[in-house]
């Protein structure tokens, strides 16, 4: 029987730290905040974005969200980017993805100011990770996550063999570089796995660390697993659910019945890396704040 790796008790714990932070930044009057454009009423955005301004307020963040209409063009978003970039109060900045067809997201995410870039999704963050961190860098908010629910709950990754299901730029790809770089929360062998990985089992059973996000319900079986792996199921997926409250429910990648005899530890969907990534963000946040005090004293 598994242990469950719970990411609501570990959220919390490095929101109270984070917490903390910020009312020393407070207390030495400076306000951290965090701006999030929304455009259009994706109603899975919409409640990320209501997620994170909750989050934010625990934390003594101020956040501002700035909701534009689903019909906005390239034009008008990189137009308010560019009011929120020069704002010095603001630190941190994120456009909420996906975006509508006609907005140009590369544009889009080229634009946000690499200082304010709290998603890490800037190329000059993105090659900040290849390079290596500096203590002031931002992280990728999904795969540091990730990084902390492992050391957090006993399972840090170095020497260990990792399989990652999903190469995709926000989780896989990123969670790659942060595992295989140098250090006590890294030092693992990686191996990616996609669409196509021929024989994915063959893979997935090699894991002591198996990370799935694919965004496919349950498609992670127990025949898939070793006995006594990791394991982290990031996928994220909306199912019908006639039998429920609600006529849908949340499920990851992971068959949770199935794998959930066979691991060592797991973690659960909902409960798991959701709200670790809600926390790295607030980290984000604080690290764009410290750096931004840190300029204007120089
Ligand atoms: P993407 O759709 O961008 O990428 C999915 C990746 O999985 C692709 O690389 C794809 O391969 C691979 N993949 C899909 N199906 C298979 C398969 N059958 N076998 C092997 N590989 C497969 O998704 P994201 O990375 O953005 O998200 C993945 C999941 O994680 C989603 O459910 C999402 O909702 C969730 N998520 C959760 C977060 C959280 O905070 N909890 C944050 C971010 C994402 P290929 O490249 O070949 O197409």
């Amino acid at each position: 029987m598994a242990q469950l790796i719970d990411g609501k008790a570990i959220a919390a714990a490095i929101r109270t730290e984070t917490a903390a932070e910020s009312a020393a930044f407070r207390s030495a009057g400076v306000t951290p905040k965090l701006a999030v454009i929304l455009v259009g009423d994706d109603p899975a955005s919409g409640q990320y974005v209501r997620n994170k301004e909750k989050a934010c307020a625990e934390a003594g963040i101020v956040s501002e969200t700035i909701r534009l209409p689903g019909s906005s063009d390239t034009a008008a978003l990189l137009d308010r980017i560019r009011l929120l970039n020069e704002d010095p109060a603001v630190h941190g900045l994120l456009v909420q993805v996906p975006l509508p067809k006609q907005i140009d997201e590369a544009a889009v995410l080229l634009a946000v100011s690499p200082e304010k870039d709290v998603d890490c999704f800037h190329p000059l963050n993105v090659g900040r990770l290849i390079a290596g961190f500096d203590a002031d860098s931002f992280v990728p908010c999904t795969p540091a996550g990730i990084v902390e629910m492992l050391m957090r709950s006993g399972n840090p990754p170095a020497g260990k063999r990792v399989v990652i299901v999903g190469r995709s730029a926000i989780v896989g790809k990123p969670l790659a570089l942060l595992l295989m770089g140098k250090g006590p929360s890294a030092d693992a062998t990686v191996t990616v796995c996609h669409t196509r990985t021929p024989d994915l089992a063959v893979f997935t059973r090699t894991a002591d660390i198996l990370v799935a996000a694919a965004g496919r319900p349950e498609m992670i079986r127990g025949d898939m697993v070793r006995s006594g792996a990791v394991v982290i199921d990031v996928g994220t997926n909306r199912v019908p659910d006639p039998t429920g409250a609600k006529p849908y429910r949340w499920v990851g990648d992971v068959c949770f019945d199935e794998v959930f005899p066979k691991a060592s530890h797991i973690s659960p969907v909902p409960g798991g890396v959701g709200p670790m990534t809600i926390a790295m963000l607030l980290r984000n946040t604080l690290t764009a704040c410290r750096r931004h005090e840190r300029s204007r004293s120089t």
